[in-house]
């Protein structure tokens, strides 16, 4: 079993309904809470997750009209996540739990008729969900949590993988080296470049990004109307460069796992990177970490083999061809020369042939 987050692309209704859900499942869980501390305070027994579900239906939920809109899985899923919560502080894991707050990690549970066919997902109450990305058919959900962080929702849900068994060709081995102007240079030669819309929707972020920071009043505890408008037209840039991103690395990921026996990546410390403040934006931009999630679950799906080779081998100093460490290569120099042999080669892919050396051996 593994388990999958991926993002959903709500509509307008659906996302009406997800906010409603977890707003039932945040009231659910801080009405348990305080039913909890007042019980402690009297010194009572502590309601388990059932207790507070039969009251809850007894005498909460009559009350409210909204409780009726949602699935009875989301401020059931709450209650039981209370009772862990107390659990985990008793046996000292965690914290005391803590009230919910509005719009901070809002999530909530579902149960049910559950379906996947390649970008849908069939939920109870929303019915088809598109997803951002296309799935192997899965069967036998039996539930899932929906999160939101910032403006974009997710689903998560535990599978089983049954893995696609492709027959590789021999020693079809490849390195992969993660460029700032090239999204990926393979040790074949291969190279995949940062698609035009990517880069003209990421100037036009910039533009809309200046004209946002001149509407914002300082010292003023609400902003003009114009400043919240221009905040929604900044958030939908990010939302389509973040699409286009993902779809980009998803060509990526699916051509090397269905086509390699094995794969070599670097691991790329983005703490380790923040000194050097244009290469680390740069990584994070390109979605190392979103990459590395994709290569990871691909390569389990069809067999392929995902190495990381740790990040303290100098895969852009050494020559491909003597093995000379070339000590004062900088960022700019874009073209590797070797004094030693006199190799002239592309820096990335001299990277990139370095880490395909690491699985071959
Ligand atoms: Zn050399």
């Amino acid at each position: 079993m593994k388990s999958l987050k991926i993002r959903l692309e709500l509509n307008n209704k659906q996302k009406t309904l997800a906010l409603k859900h977890a707003g039932v499942a945040r009231h659910a869980y801080n009405w348990g809470l305080d039913v909890c501390n007042k019980a402690f305070e009297n010194k009572e027994k502590r309601p388990t997750g059932i207790d507070l579900h039969k009251k809850l239906v007894a005498e909460v939920k009559s009350k409210y009209d909204w409780y009726y809109e949602v699935s009875k899985c989301a401020p059931q899923q709450a209650l039981r996540d209370l009772d862990t919560g107390f659990q985990r502080f008793f046996k000292k894991v965690s914290k005391y739990p803590k009230f919910k707050k509005k719009g901070r990690k809002d999530s909530f549970y579902l149960e049910g008729n559950i379906e996947v066919k390649k970008n849908r997902i069939k939920l109870p109450h929303f019915g088809w969900i598109k997803l951002s990305e296309k799935i192997k058919d899965v069967k036998n959900i039996k539930n899932v949590s929906i999160s939101r962080q910032a403006d974009f929702w997710f689903v998560s849900f535990k599978m089983e993988h049954q893995t696609q068994k492709i027959r590789f060709k021999k020693h079809s081995f490849v390195g992969v080296d993660l460029g700032i102007k090239t999204l990926a240079t393979l040790s074949n030669g291969m190279t995949f470049e940062n698609r035009r819309p990517y880069k003209i929707y990421k100037r036009k972020l910039k533009i809309e990004q200046r004209k946002l920071s001149k509407k914002f009043q300082k010292g003023k505890k609400e902003q003009s109307k114009n400043y919240y408008k221009q905040q929604k037209i900044v958030a939908k840039l990010h939302y389509k460069i973040a699409c286009i991103r993902e779809d980009a690395l998803h060509k990526l990921t699916s051509y090397l796992s269905k086509n390699h026996e094995k794969i070599a990546i670097e691991d790329l410390n983005v703490k380790g990177m923040s000194k050097n403040h244009k290469l680390s934006s740069a990584i994070l931009d390109g979605g190392f970490y979103e990459f590395r999630r994709q290569l990871t679950y691909k390569c389990e799906w069809y067999g392929s083999k995902l190495v990381v080779v740790n990040r303290f081998f100098a895969s852009s100093k050494i020559c491909s061809n003597c093995g000379h460490k070339k000590e004062n290569l900088t960022l700019k120099d874009r073209v590797y020369h070797c004094e030693k042999c006199g190799l002239r080669i592309d820096r990335d892919l001299n990277a990139s042939v370095n880490l395909a050396k690491q699985v071959v051996s």
